[in-house]
C-alpha cells in the first residue's frame, strides 16, 4: 500500500498526532460531476427564488413567525395548524429512508443543502483562488509569504461575503424580501434581533464551510450514522469492484494483475478523503466523484468503465440487485398510507377557527332572577382577506337563552383574530337542568362554518330556594 493511503483503521481527516488533516480534493470531470453541478445550480436558484415568487399575495415559502402564519405555495397555516408539521416531518423522513434503502446516500451527494453549498460554492471559490487539489496542498504546506497571506485574506473575505448572502437569503424566508430590503436600508438598531440572527448565522456558516467542512457530515449529521441501518446488500451505493480490480498493480504489471492500477485518483478526488476500495464507509456521501475519476483512468487505459460504480453489494459480487424486496415494499406501503393520511389532514385545515372556554371564577351567577354563564370566544380568520362572521348558538338550547357581549356579526382583518367575552343569560324560571351547547361561527360571504367544542350551561338546582343574587359558591355550601 502506498504511504498516505487511507485505511479502515484511522480517520482520513485526523493525523497520527490527533491534529486535523484538511482534505483538498482534486477537481474531477465526468458525466456524474456535470449532472451534480446542474442539480446544484437548479437548487441554488430555487433557494434564492422561493421568497421572491408570489402565490396568493404571499411569498411561495414564507414562515412568518412574528404573525404566527406559515405560507407554503398558496396554503396558509396558522399557529393552530402546526400539527400538520408532524405529517411534513414524518413524510420527509419516510421519503429519505425510502430513497436511502434503494440508492444509499444519494441525498447527501446530490441534493443536501450542506453539500450544495460546500462543493458547489465554497470549494469552487477555493479552486478559483488557490488552484486544484495539489496546488492547495502545496500552498497549505508552504511557509507564510506575502502571496500566501494575500490569497488567504482574499479567500476568507469571499467566504464571509458568501456566508452573509446565504444568511440574508435564509432570513428572507422568515421576514419576506420586502421587509429584508427595508431592514438592509435602515440602521441595525431598528431591528436588533434580525441583525443578531444574520451576524450569528454568517459566523456559523463561515466557520462550518471554511473550517469544519466534511466533519459536519462525518461527525454531526445523524443521517450518516443511520446509513448502515437503512441500507442492505441490494441498496445501490458507490462501490469498488474488487473481483475485477484486484490484485491492483501498475499498468506495466503482468497480465494477471487486476484492472486497478493503484493510481489513487479515486482517493484524490474524494471530498471526505477516504479510499472507496476499502468498501462502503460511513464517511462516503455518495458524491460519485470517484466514479468519474476512475472511469477517466479506465478510458485512458482502454479498459471497460465501471471499476468504481453505482451498484449494490450483491451486484459487485457478481449477483443480481433486487429493487423489490421486503424493505422497499414496506416503505412503499407506509409512504402510501402517509400520503392518504396527509391528504385527509390537509382537507381538515379550515380557513376559520373558533374556540370557546369558560371564564375563570364562578361557573354561574344569579342576578335578579337571571342566570349568567361567562365564556371567552376566540375567532381566527386564516384567510388572506378580511371576512365577516355570524355568531350564533347551536344545540338544543332554551329559546329564552340570550347571547350578550358579542355582536351577532364580527369582521376580522386578513389573518386577524378576536377575543370576546361571551355572556349567556337565562331567566331562572326557564332553567330546568344543565344543558349542552356549541357556538357556531359562519363566514357570511362564503358560507364556511365551524362549531366549537361542546360546552355546558350551568345554573342552580331548580328545587333549591330562589335567591335574589347568588353565584355557584353559594350553592356549593
Ligand atoms: S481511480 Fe480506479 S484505477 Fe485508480 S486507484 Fe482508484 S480504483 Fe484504482
Ligand atoms: S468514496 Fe467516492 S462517492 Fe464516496 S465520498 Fe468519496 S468520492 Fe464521493
Amino acid at each position: 500500500m502506498k504511504p498516505g493511503t487511507p485505511t479502515l483503521e484511522t480517520l482520513s481527516t485526523i493525523r497520527a498526532d490527533g491534529s486535523r488533516k484538511f482534505v483538498h480534493p482534486s477537481d474531477v470531470h465526468g458525466p456524474f460531476t456535470t449532472w451534480r453541478r446542474v442539480v446544484a445550480l437548479i437548487l441554488l436558484v430555487v433557494y434564492v427564488a422561493l421568497p421572491w415568487i408570489t402565490v396568493n399575495g404571499f411569498p411561495a415559502v414564507f414562515l412568518d413567525v412574528q404573525q404566527r402564519r406559515f405560507h407554503f405555495f398558496g396554503l396558509t397555516l396558522a399557529a393552530q395548524d402546526l400539527w400538520i408539521g408532524f405529517f411534513l416531518v414524518t413524510g420527509l423522513a419516510l421519503a429519505l429512508f425510502y430513497v436511502t434503502s434503494i440508492f444509499g446516500r444519494i441525498w447527501c451527494g446530490w441534493t443536501c443543502p450542506y453539500t450544495v453549498f460546500l462543493e458547489h460554492l465554497y470549494r469552487r471559490v477555493e479552486r478559483w483562488i488557490d488552484g486544484d487539489g495539489p496546488a492547495r496542498r502545496r500552498l497549505e504546506d508552504a511557509p507564510w509569504s506575502l502571496s500566501k497571506i494575500s490569497r488567504r485574506v482574499f479567500k476568507h473575505a469571499v467566504f464571509i461575503a458568501i456566508s452573509a448572502v446565504i444568511a440574508h437569503v435564509f432570513l428572507s424566508y422568515f421576514v419576506s424580501i420586502k421587509s429584508l430590503y427595508g431592514m438592509m436600508r435602515s440602521s441595525p438598531a431598528q431591528h436588533v434581533e434580525a441583525f443578531v440572527i444574520v451576524v450569528s448565522l454568517t459566523g456559523a456558516l463561515y466557520f462550518s464551510f471554511s473550517w469544519f467542512r466534511e466533519q459536519f457530515c462525518i461527525i454531526l449529521c445523524p443521517y450518516g450514522r443511520m446509513q448502515s441501518a437503512l441500507t442492505d446488500d441490494n441498496s445501490v451505493v458507490i462501490g469498488y469492484d474488487k473481483k475485477r480490480g484486484e490484485p491492483r498493480g501498475k499498468v506495466t504489471a503482468e497480465k494477471s494483475a487486476g484492472d486497478c492500477v493503484d493510481c489513487r485518483r479515486c482517493v484524490q478526488v474524494c471530498p471526505t478523503g477516504i479510499d472507496i476500495r476499502n468498501g462502503l464507509q460511513l464517511e462516503c456521501i455518495g458524491c460519485a466523484a470517484c466514479v468519474d475519476a476512475c472511469d477517466d483512468i479506465m478510458i485512458k487505459l482502454k479498459r471497460p468503465k465501471g471499476l468504481v460504480r453505482y451498484d449494490s453489494h450483491n451486484g459487485l459480487q457478481g449477483g443480481r440487485t433486487r429493487i423489490i424486496r421486503p424493505g422497499t415494499v414496506f416503505y412503499t406501503v407506509v409512504l402510501l398510507a402517509w400520503a392518504a393520511a396527509f391528504t385527509v389532514a390537509i382537507t381538515w385545515i379550515s380557513p376559520l377557527r373558533a374556540s370557546v372556554v369558560r371564564m375563570g371564577g364562578a361557573s354561574f351567577y344569579v342576578d335578579n332572577g337571571v342566570i349568567r354563564n361567562q365564556f371567552q370566544l376566540r375567532v381566527i380568520n386564516k384567510r388572506n382577506n378580511a371576512s365577516t362572521y355570524r355568531i350564533e348558538l347551536a344545540g338544543d338550547v332554551p329559546p329564552a337563552l340570550q347571547m350578550t357581549g358579542v355582536d351577532q356579526t364580527i369582521t376580522l382583518p386578513p389573518m386577524g383574530e378576536d377575543l370576546k367575552t361571551l355572556v349567556l343569560t337565562l331567566p331562572q324560571p326557564e332553567y330546568q337542568r344543565q344543558f349542552k351547547f356549541r357556538v357556531k361561527v359562519t363566514d357570511v360571504a362564503r358560507g364556511d362554518s365551524m362549531e366549537t367544542r361542546v360546552m355546558e350551561y350551568l345554573g342552580p338546582d331548580p328545587q333549591a330556594a330562589p335567591a335574589a343574587s347568588l353565584n355557584a359558591r353559594d350553592f356549593i355550601r
